[in-house]
């Protein structure tokens, strides 16, 4: 949608293929970390999509097992602003966490979205701004993608009642779908850690601080984190499980969120609230574009969703740069240096964040940095190519 968005403010059509309803319905909650802010503010300068931000206090980080609490408190008001951080992955850096102490920190406020809250903004702008230059058609899920001389097509999946759909066609296509749909290469790091998570209520004390409480994972002895988001309708809580989350039963999930909501203080969940589970590896594209095809955001990268970063660095440098590939190749640049150049910034890109992230993932995981990890035995360092 933002490549898209972004496109049409540059007057080039498209069509955006969703395989879902009309409807966004997902219920977490992003981080949103000011250089992703900033390019809310540039899709929709009249600022529709800003006003779903809702600021955030400061981020607490409580260590249970040495009893240190540290917080970072944040400067002034929300300050989206729409002249910085396009297509700068660096920004975004600068305002991750682990750069706080850096002179080139970004220590602008904060703020949480709803990620379906943010899906429909992006989709209302498209609609009711952009509804001459895109076509959104949501139930459409592509099958496949395919290219030839002069154009490249997304194949639809047949339609709910079984009748075939015909393909799109088009100059150049992105690959949003998170999924890599074009395939290829890919470096995967062997590190996974395992989540669930729930949505609460929100705080009834007007309390707007992320909160990340690190203790023991009693039956391990592993250590484990528990991130409370707070936002103005919703609290969503993740904590660090020792297993596949997948495998444990519905009741064991409930009780199991009840119990660590009810130690970090987080509001109590209602009865049988819905877990979700989620299983964290780091892999990136080694292959982020080919032939017509850009793929964007978790086409290219699997986020590492504990720092903030995915749907920012999908945001702040794979959009933009996907539509200055776009509108070069329109204006007669040659193809393969444009997708060329396409390709290596989003490698350089991936390159950045694996070194923000991976560092954070093995914190987690209790793993001491510098230690060989099971796995680590690919053909680059702490790699295995798939
Ligand atoms: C639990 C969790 C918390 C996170 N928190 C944060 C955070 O706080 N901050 C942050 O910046 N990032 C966060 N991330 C990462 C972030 O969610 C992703 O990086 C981001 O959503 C990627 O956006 P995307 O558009 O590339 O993919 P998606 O958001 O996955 O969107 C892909 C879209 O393509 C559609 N689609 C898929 N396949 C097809 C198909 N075949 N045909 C048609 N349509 C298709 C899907 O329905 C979907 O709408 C988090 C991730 C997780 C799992």
């Amino acid at each position: 949608m933002a490549t898209a968005i972004e496109l049409a403010q540059r007057g080039v059509p498209s069509v955006v293929l969703e395989q879902r309803g009309a409807t966004g319905t997902r219920e977490p909650l992003f981080n949103v970390a000011p250089p992703f802010a900033d390019r809310l503010a540039a899709l929709d300068p009249e600022g529709s999509l800003t006003k779903l931000l809702v600021p955030v206090d400061r981020i607490e980080v409580v260590d249970e097992r040495t009893g240190r609490v540290g917080a970072r408190e944040f400067e002034g008001a929300l300050a989206p602003d729409a002249a910085r951080s396009r297509g700068d992955m660096g920004s975004l850096v600068d305002a991750l966490d682990a750069h706080v102490g850096s002179a080139a920190a970004d220590r602008r406020r904060w703020a949480m979205v709803g990620i379906g809250d943010l899906e429909n903004g992006l989709r209302e702008l498209a609609r009711t701004k952009h509804a001459d230059l895109i076509d959104l058609r949501p139930d459409s899920g592509v099958g496949s993608i395919r290219q030839g001389d002069g154009w490249a097509e997304a194949v639809l999946t047949p339609a709910a009642d079984g009748a075939a759909r015909d393909a799109v066609r088009g100059v150049m296509l992105v690959d949003a779908s998170g999924r890599d749909l074009a395939g290829g290469p890919r470096t995967t790091w062997p590190e996974r850690s395992f989540w669930l998570g729930a949505r609460l209520p929100a705080r009834t004390d007007g309390s707007r601080a992320i909160r990340r409480t690190r203790d023991i994972e009693p039956t391990t002895g592993a250590p484990r984190l528990t991130v409370e988001l707070p936002s103005a309708d919703r609290t969503l809580l993740w904590t660090q499980v020792p297993r596949d989350p997948t495998t444990v039963s519905a009741d064991a999930a409930g009780a199991l969120i009840a119990e660590r909501a009810a130690a970090v203080g987080a509001p109590t969940p209602a009865a049988g609230a819905r877990t979700m589970p989620v299983t964290v590896q780091l892999w990136t594209s080694d292959q982020p574009a080919v032939g017509r095809v850009l793929k964007v955001g978790d086409s290219v990268r699997g986020p590492y969703f504990m720092t903030s970063s995915g749907a920012a660095t999908a945001l702040v440098h794979d959009a933009p740069r996907a539509v200055d590939a776009i509108t070069a190749v329109l204006d007669g640049a040659p193809l393969e240096a444009t997708v060329g150049a396409y390709a290596d910034a989003v490698r350089g890109a991936n390159a950045r964040l694996v070194d923000l992230v991976r560092p954070r993932l093995l914190d987690d995981l209790g793993v001491p940095r510098g230690e060989e990890q099971p796995g680590e035995k690919g053909p680059g360092p702490g790699r295995l190519r798939t």
